[in-house]
């Protein structure tokens, strides 16, 4: 289990494959939804629509998990 690099939180699969397309793909660290949303500037719900976004486009980073795509509503 991986934790963010900022506030520490446990990362889920999601958090980690979209770290590594909107940050780096060579990522070793990582960081949640809440401080990636944080670090560029935008609301949570943009991170989560980019994760729903790369899965609908089939990216291999998230091929673990394809059908999930409404997690993250509230
Ligand atoms: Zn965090």
């Amino acid at each position: 289990m991986k934790n963010c690099m900022n506030c520490n939180r446990p990362l889920t699969a999601d958090e980690v494959a979209v770290h590594r397309k909107l940050v780096s793909r060579e990522a070793t660290r990582f960081m949640c939804k809440t401080c990636l949303a944080a670090y560029f500037n935008v609301p949570e719900e943009k991170i989560d629509q980019k994760i729903i976004q790369f899965k609908r486009q089939g990216c291999l980073l998230f091929a673990h998990d394809l059908t999930d795509f409404t997690t993250g509503d509230k």
